[in-house]
């Protein structure tokens, strides 16, 4: 479609760093779009992608969390230390999960907070490389947690959503008034 190319095409001529978009904002609450096509666009969309999460600096990102709703993550554990660790998905999907683990995580679009979800000890995943090719990744541990994370952001889902009904609701009435005001700066209270 018309408006996925423009969404894109405005993003190449921005820095490639890009603002993160924060709790609140509807794309993050939105599930987003199949790639249609490995093309320029999105290897430039994944260059940004890799640059932005470096520099805020994070393990992993989603597109919707520049504002892109399209299903295409990066997660780089050494924070961009080791350029050859990067994994770069397009239209990432699960092949298969296993165990459960309860861990504390955060996100970069809810800068701040931390919650610790329910996810699964090792994943299976597969999708399309940045040369449009297919690629199947195994991970355990963090490395799952991440793919977790980044999966369920192009879901349209945060951490927040996954915790127990009493904190979830705890935490987004703090959301709710840090997106309101716009301000998620100072330390929370
Ligand atoms: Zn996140």
């Amino acid at each position: 479609p018309a408006g996925l190319d423009l969404r894109i095409r405005k993003g190449i001529t921005d820095l490639a760093i890009r603002p993160i978009v924060k709790w609140g904002e509807g794309v993050l609450h939105t599930p987003s779009a199949i790639v249609p096509a490995v093309t320029d666009e999105i290897r430039t969309l994944l260059d940004d992608m890799n640059d932005t999460m470096i520099a805020a600096p994070g393990i992993g990102l989603a597109a919707p969390q520049i504002g892109v709703g399209l299903r295409v993550i990066v997660i780089n554990l050494t924070v961009g230390e080791d350029p050859k660790q990067l994994i770069e998905l397009v239209n990432p999907e699960y092949i298969s999960r296993e165990g459960e683990v309860k861990e504390e995580e955060g996100c970069l679009s809810i800068p701040g907070y931390a919650g610790s979800p329910v996810r699964p000890r090792f994943v299976r995943v597969k999708g399309l490389g940045r040369d449009g090719v297919e690629r199947v990744y195994e991970g355990e541990g963090l490395l799952a947690r991440a793919f977790c994370h980044e999966i369920d952001h192009i879901d349209g889902k945060l951490f927040v959503d996954r915790l127990t009904p009493l904190k979830r609701d705890l935490m987004v009435r703090k959301l709710r008034k840090r997106a309101k005001a716009n301000d998620w700066d100072d330390s929370p209270s």
